[in-house]
């Protein structure tokens, strides 16, 4: 499906009336050459363009930061994970295709940059054979449906995908992990087709969620609020998960602001993440753990319980790892969920340096409690 917006600066310098320095034109020119641009222009409106800090305009407008190469492409193991070339099982619950490399719009802390928007070998080229796969593995219970962003196929492809997936009698839940509630909602609740395929398919036995990524208060707009609303009403659950990001919502009170306005168009706040350490990410990106942690606590000291019902994450290559408390210089962490189930609910404790962002920064405080990582 097409999505207006902007893939050049030139556009955008043109549609706004911006005029980028010459020299950082052509340093952002570097990084489009890796990674594209895309800002659908409903997403593009919510950027106050005068003001450089604009939190918006951090999550989909190129800066010359991603010239910074620290970090890795592949910072949760996908590749490792993978058994159908799309198709990932990590945990022994969940299947995940990624489905497309496209997405409505172009985050620019993505963790998949490695294959959004860019030519990939690493989506689904059958998804017959994923089908199978999950026939064959009755201890998958869920399968979650990500991309790039599956809402950008068309809504005949997300059906079929549904149908088929519905005849699996093991899978007790989809999901659709899907920005296109923040970057383009029109397509949610302009598409009557698409909300009776979610109703259609999302019954009392088997649920359809969506899983979606709001980051910033600004981004829960009435268009965005009416899209939930949309599949809400189509029988379809909605939750959050955001990731902190440096410049968008490192402040506990856009934080906190952020998940009670979720929470007031109907989103289940469910997970943020600490920010991944990737590529052209890390650098200007990612918070500290420690700061990290006080904020999100901050925020949560200004939230009911309804609105703080999310857990604060590290999503490692070993697992989802729950950020539980900070001591002294010892940090305290859970997993949540694990490749080694028998690892779920273990409590461990790690030594915190100030600019540690990340599991593999941390120093074990002992040598058994190293060795679980
Ligand atoms: S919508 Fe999701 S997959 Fe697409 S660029 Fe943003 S974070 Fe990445």
């Amino acid at each position: 499906m097409q999505i207006p917006g902007f893939s050049t600066l030139e556009e955008v310098e043109k549609a706004f009336n911006v005029a980028i320095p010459e020299k950082e034109k052509e340093r952002l020119q570097e990084v489009l050459e890796k990674h594209p641009m895309f800002i659908p222009d409903y997403y593009a409106g919510l950027i106050d363009w005068e003001d450089p800090e604009d939190p918006i305009k951090k999550i989909i407008f190129p800066s010359v930061g991603e010239l910074d190469v620290a970090g890795s492409y592949d910072t949760s193991g996908e590749k490792e994970n993978t058994v159908l070339t799309g198709l990932q099982h990590k945990y022994k619950e969940t299947a995940l295709l990624l489905v497309t490399n496209r997405c409505a719009g172009y985050c620019r802390h993505c963790f998949r940059k490695r294959l959004v928007g860019i030519p990939t070998n690493e989506t689904l080229k059958l998804f017959d054979a994923a089908v199978e796969y999950i026939k064959e593995h009755p201890e998958i219970t869920n399968v979650l449906i990500s991309g790039g962003d599956p809402l950008v196929l068309p809504t005949d492809v997300i059906e079929y995908f549904l149908s088929e997936l519905s005849k699996i009698p093991h899978l007790k839940f989809i999901r659709f992990g899907s920005r296109v509630p923040v970057f383009y909602p029109m397509r949610i609740y302009g598409d009557s087709k698409l909300l009776e395929v979610f109703s259609k398919y999302s019954t009392p036995e088997r649920r359809v969620y969506l899983v979606t990524h709001f980051n910033h208060p600004k981004e829960v707009t009435e268009e965005a609020r009416r899209a939930v609303d949309s599949l809400i009403r189509a029988g379809v659950p909605v939750s959050n998960q955001a990731v902190l990001l440096r410049g968008v919502n490192d402040d506990p009170e856009v934080l906190a602001t952020l998940m009670k306005e979720i929470t007031s168009a109907g989103v289940i706040p469910y997970y943020v993440f600490q920010c991944r350490p990737v590529k052209r990410v890390k650098t200007h990106f990612q918070v500290p753990l420690k700061e990290a942690y006080e904020i999100v606590e901050k925020a949560k000291q200004k939230l009911d319980g309804h609105a703080k019902r999310f857990k604060f994450i590290m999503s490692h290559r070993t697992g989802k790892i729950e950020i539980v408390g900070i001591i002294g210089n010892e940090i305290y962490l859970k997993y949540h969920q694990c490749k080694e189930p028998e690892k779920v609910g273990k409590l461990f404790k790690m030594l915190l340096t100030p600019n540690a962002g990340w599991l593999d920064d941390l120093k074990p405080v002992r040598e058994e409690e190293g060795a679980l990582v």
